[in-house]
């Protein structure tokens, strides 16, 4: 058996897509996987050779700069929300908190898990801040934990278990009269809220925000990795920065050093091709899924923990793991949430309504 052979039959392995509605990927839009294949030898770890890559980089910051309300702002293209989310706090922290010993942040309750990767690697104190009944951080909770050597607060717009989205409008007026940095996670959200009816006030637009989180790897069909940061302007760049005697440039302010440049590629690809329209006819599609699996669901019995406020939807059940566990035996994968216990869907681009229609048939036989 010739290796190649090999390696599809472990790929052949993985399930695919159309049986998976707990992951915030999806399968990249076909212009992505061509942008991408042009751009597999890029190094944007050293930018003075791949310039025409390094350009599309800063032509891509300009887009989503535009998108989330700021001319100014200044980024790169990561990893992925992990890395962007080390990059904000590492920032307001070089930024801030040279002279404090120990420093904080208060994040709310509902933070993604890299947080907690952020306090063990950056030696922030995380503070914890309480939920409202629907689940956005409780304002009065984040002040009551901020003292002098609070550096940042954390707002979620788009929470990774519920997709709620944190009153990032109050957060604001809060960290400006306190002098500190508001960064926002907008990893999921950050391309689902712009192309919404009503957007909740999440960007740049509000004079406090000074990160955004943003993957176009996620909600931006782009390929992995695509992870987006973006600083209200330069400052935030210059306080990441190390000096790189041997590259092209004379310093970095990248967490990694060699990083690809086919994610700025396929997530530009996909931003041109579809446009603000586009993407609002995208976002608007999996919105009316998200209906229909509530429908279907609320039809078996079930009732939603929050009524969905984007395309993430969870269902309050005791039997979340057996649930799981039981669809996993049939392919399905599914995912939970244990506060409130409920199992949890994302209704990303490839879970179409004949994929939910399948997922409910099944469903019904276990339950
Ligand atoms: C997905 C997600 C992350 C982490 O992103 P990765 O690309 O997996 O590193 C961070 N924050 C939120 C809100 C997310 O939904």
């Amino acid at each position: 058996m010739g290796f190649m052979q090999e390696l599809l039959e472990y790929r052949a392995k993985d399930i695919p897509y159309s049986r998976v509605l707990s992951s915030m990927c999806t399968i990249p839009h076909p212009v992505a996987v061509e942008a991408h294949n042009h751009f597999i030898e890029t190094n944007l770890g050293d930018p003075g050779i791949f310039r025409g890559t390094k350009e599309l980089e800063c032509e891509l910051m300009s887009m989503l700069g535009k998108l989330l309300n700021n001319e100014n702002a200044a980024g790169y293209i990561c990893s992925g929300g992990t890395e962007a989310n080390i990059q904000g706090i590492r920032a307001a922290r070089n930024l801030k908190a040279r002279k404090i010993k120990n420093p904080n942040i208060v994040i709310p309750k509902s933070a993604h898990f890299s947080f907690e990767k952020i306090g063990d690697i950056l030696g922030v104190e995380i503070r914890r801040a309480e939920l409202d009944e629907e689940y956005r951080v409780d304002v009065a909770s984040v002040d009551g934990l901020i003292d002098d050597n609070t550096i940042a607060l954390v707002g979620i717009a788009g929470t990774t278990e519920l997709g709620q989205i944190d009153p990032i409008d109050e957060l604001s007026k809060l960290v400006i009269e306190r002098s500190i940095e508001l960064h926002v996670d907008a990893a999921f959200g950050g391309l689902v809220i712009p192309f919404m009816d009503n957007p909740y006030p999440f960007d740049f637009k509000l004079d406090g925000v000074s990160s955004i989180t943003i993957d176009p790897h996620k909600m931006g069909m782009a390929t992995i990795p695509s992870g987006g940061i973006l600083f209200k302007d330069e400052r935030y760049l210059r306080a990441l920065e190390v000096e790189t005697p041997y590259l092209t440039v004379k310093a970095q302010y990248t967490l990694t050093g060699t990083r690809p440049g086919t994610g700025v590629a396929s997530a530009y690809a996909v931003l041109k091709t579809l446009g603000f329209e586009g993407m609002k006819k995208i976002v608007e599609e999996c919105l009316k899924n998200t209906k229909i699996m509530v429908e279907e669901m609320e039809a078996l019995g079930f009732e939603a923990v929050i009524e969905p406020i984007m395309n993430v939807v969870c269902f309050k059940t005791d039997k979340a793991e057996e649930f799981k566990e039981e669809l996993y035996k049939m392919d399905w994968v599914i995912s939970t949430i244990r506060e409130p216990k409920a199992i949890r869907f994302v209704i990303m681009p490839h879970v179409s309504e004949e994929v939910i229609k399948n997922f409910i048939s099944d469903f019904r036989k276990i339950i």
